[in-house]
């Protein structure tokens, strides 16, 4: 059955072929969805007829936003710590020990339920692709679980088991990364898509890093890192040689390392809602984008250092501290998402796109930022199915 959107007030397609600049703007557009898929976008007068007609009332609609970074996979929260850091206490990357415990001490229900919630909420603020890392659990059962959770609510699914060196393996952290490359990898490989690394001191240096990834890819999966997030480091530079779809956080970064990501295929995916919650210096997104590296926008949700799954908080971000424009940002958030996914079926809406449609309580995509925390989702179309409104 096929539905005419209709009365559609701006229309961003991401398909420069299909409208206005970059951003393939249509105003007064309409769009007609069939089987899940888009089958039609243009002008609203120039509509093919459809089964049935959707009347958008002169509201924008965008393509679905594309969450490429989030650890979903957890139980309990850190909201102490979190307050405590905003009295003065300086943000370290073994606080996700204690997430760590909280998971293992958690029966598959409770993380599903919380799994669960969480992307309910990420596709209630317009999130109609989200990846989801494991990375709380760093035992082989806990990590294998973890992935297999995550597989119930994505098919964008990346095995973290180097996410932290755990307690237990304090004394003897090449014990771990041997770990990580073999038995829970092994165990990890069938839900995961990707494979990624807590790339950064106090985490895994350069050899943990280039071990792990080189076992990964043996197996098919394919890298992402999280990388130069905390300080200057090997991250970026390996994910390029490693062919990463996407290297994470890009706060700390060196010329080579712009330079790098400049000529490679490997996107740049920023994180503000991390920066924003450790109160941490921006990356420096004009930088990125001024040199031609791919840009794309992520939520980072975890509950440590960035307890968000709002895409639209982090566009307001990305404009307000970090410079980009608001055309920038949306297209980073959404076709941007889409590369550092490797995927060209979402993050935009030409015809045989995914029909995730986005349609906001405003007249154009610009209000995202020029109204933080509004709560300007209207209805959300994913894979074409009827609004959630
Ligand atoms: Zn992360």
């Amino acid at each position: 059955m096929s539905i005419l959107l209709d009365g559609i007030g701006e229309l961003v397609t991401n398909s420069p072929a299909h409208g206005d600049g970059p951003l393939g703007r249509i105003r007064d557009a309409a769009l007609v969805v069939d089987g899940g898929r888009v089958a039609w976008v243009g002008a609203s007068g120039l509509a093919p007829a459809a089964d049935e007609r959707v009347e958008a009332g002169g509201r924008a609609a965008i393509p679905g936003f594309v969450d490429s970074h989030a650890h979903l996979v957890f139980a309990g929260d850190r909201a102490t710590e979190f307050a405590a850091r905003m009295s003065g206490q300086p943000y370290a990357a073994g606080g996700i020990r204690t997430t760590v415990a909280a998971t293992r001490a958690a029966s598959d229900g409770e993380l599903r339920a919380n799994l669960r919630r969480l992307a309910a909420e990420a596709l209630a603020t317009g999130t109609t692709t989200i990846e989801c890392k494991s990375g709380y659990g760093l035992t082989v059962v806990d990590e294998a679980r973890s992935v297999a959770l995550a597989a119930e609510v994505t098919a964008e699914v990346t095995f973290l088991g180097a996410h932290v060196v755990p307690a237990e393996y304090a004394g003897d952290p090449d014990g771990y990364v041997d770990l990580v490359r073999t038995a829970m990898l092994d165990a990890a490989a069938p839900h995961a898509r990707w494979i990624d690394v807590f790339c950064e001191r106090g985490a895994f240096d350069a050899d943990a890093t280039r071990a792990i990834l080189a076992a990964g890819i043996a197996r098919g999966l394919v890298p992402r890192l999280h990388a130069n997030q905390l300080g200057p480091g090997p991250g970026v530079q390996l994910a390029v040689e490693h062919g990463a779809a996407s290297a994470d956080h890009c706060t700390h970064l060196a010329d080579v390392d712009v330079a790098a990501l400049a000529g490679s295929g490997t996107v740049a995916t920023l994180l503000p809602g991390a920066e924003f919650s450790t109160r941490s210096p921006y990356p420096d997104a004009r930088r990125l984008i001024d040199a031609g590296v791919v840009v794309a926008l992520a939520t980072d949700c975890n509950p440590g250092s960035s307890y968000t799954t709002s895409m639209p908080f982090c566009i307001a971000l990305a404009v307000r501290d970090m410079r980009m424009t608001p055309d920038e940002a949306l297209w980073a958030a959404t076709a941007g998402g889409a590369r550092a996914l490797r995927r060209d079926d979402i993050g935009h809406l030409a015809p045989g796109a995914r029909a995730d449609v986005v349609l906001l309580d405003a007249p154009s995509p610009i209000h995202l930022a020029y109204r933080p925390g509004v709560p300007l989702v209207a209805a959300v179309w994913k894979d074409g199915a009827p609004p959630t409104e």
